[in-house]
């Protein structure tokens, strides 16, 4: 059997529900899949068990069900991944890329979120330490299919990064890159908020020997008020009953152009409109949208 060409995800967080932002985001890795007949899965990123909402993983299933999104094959849990991110990170510090850091978050003030190196030759133990990755001193960068050219400098904007916490939780960059490589992703569409992880994705699917996926993001949708529309600012969640509407004004946001008697149909109409008209080319070329301006 030869792999199938495109192959795209969603990989929502259950930190809480599906807001108008995440719609977007599934909508354009949705529509993007399947106007090219490729394969769209479904990722539970379930990283951080205290963060999670109760009842939230439930949720957004039901959210896409009734905006008639369809995934391929089962979805993937990251809680049940693992023993998978323990070997590489264990493989990683044995070949020396990566290093416990005992840092509290007093030390790590004042760097900008950069991290200075401080626990970088300390050899302390892993238990009770986060782990870190050494990165290298190089820009890494990618042509992202809306955005352009991106580029960021690891070691000066954002040093070596935590890949397991000191809690002993995964950290997010290094799920996505190992679970995107296991599930052969070739076309990664997420919102513009994880731009500038992408430069460490990118690092570490080189260190791992994974091939890169193409990359898209879509603007990220943000309040009047500036605010990102997002998990921690509690967005409530999506209604079931108005998918028609919604997901009309999601199809906007990225550009499409519903005609009107589009609103009076089903979800799954909908979506078979937009998967016949795509065009990518239209996604505003653009970090942010205001909600407002999509009514
Ligand atoms: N789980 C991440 C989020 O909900 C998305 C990860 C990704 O698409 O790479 O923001
Ligand atoms: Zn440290």
């Amino acid at each position: 059997m030869t792999s199938p060409a495109y192959i795209g995800r969603f990989a929502p967080t259950p930190s809480g529900y599906l807001h108008f932002g995440s719609l977007v985001a599934a909508l354009a890795s949705y529509l993007d899949a399947r106007a090219k007949g490729g394969r769209w899965l479904l990722r539970m990123e379930d990283l951080d068990p205290p963060r999670e909402v109760e009842g939230a993983q439930a949720a957004i299933l039901h959210t896409l069900e009734n905006y008639g999104f369809q995934w391929d094959g089962e979805m993937v849990r990251q809680s049940d991944r693992h023993e998978v991110y323990a070997k590489v990170i264990d493989r990683l510090y044995e070949m020396g890329l990566a290093y416990a850091c005992t840092c509290s978050r007093k030390q790590l003030e004042g760097h900008q979120g950069v991290y200075p190196g401080i626990c970088r030759n300390a050899q302390h133990p892993q238990h009770d330490a986060a782990i870190r990755i050494r990165v290298p001193e190089l820009e890494y960068h990618f042509h992202d299919r809306v955005q352009g050219e991106y580029r960021q400098h690891l070691g000066r904007e954002v040093g070596d990064f935590v890949i397991r916490r000191r809690d002993g939780l995964y950290a997010y960059q290094l799920a996505v890159v190992l679970d995107d490589a296991w599930q052969g992703v070739t076309d990664v569409v997420r919102g513009a908020d994880l731009l500038d992880s992408t430069p460490r994705q990118l690092y570490l699917q080189e260190l791992l020997g994974f091939s890169q996926p193409r990359y898209l993001h879509v603007p990220l949708i943000i309040q009047p008020d500036g605010h990102k529309l997002g998990k921690s600012y509690r967005s409530p969640p999506l209604p079931a009953d108005s998918a028609g509407p919604l997901l009309m004004r999601a199809l906007r946001a990225l550009g499409q152009e519903p005609p009107p008697e589009l609103a009076g149909c089903s979800p799954r109409e909908v979506l078979e409109w937009s998967i016949t008209h795509w065009d990518a080319g239209r996604i505003p070329r653009a970090r942010t949208l205001a909600e407002a301006r999509l009514r």
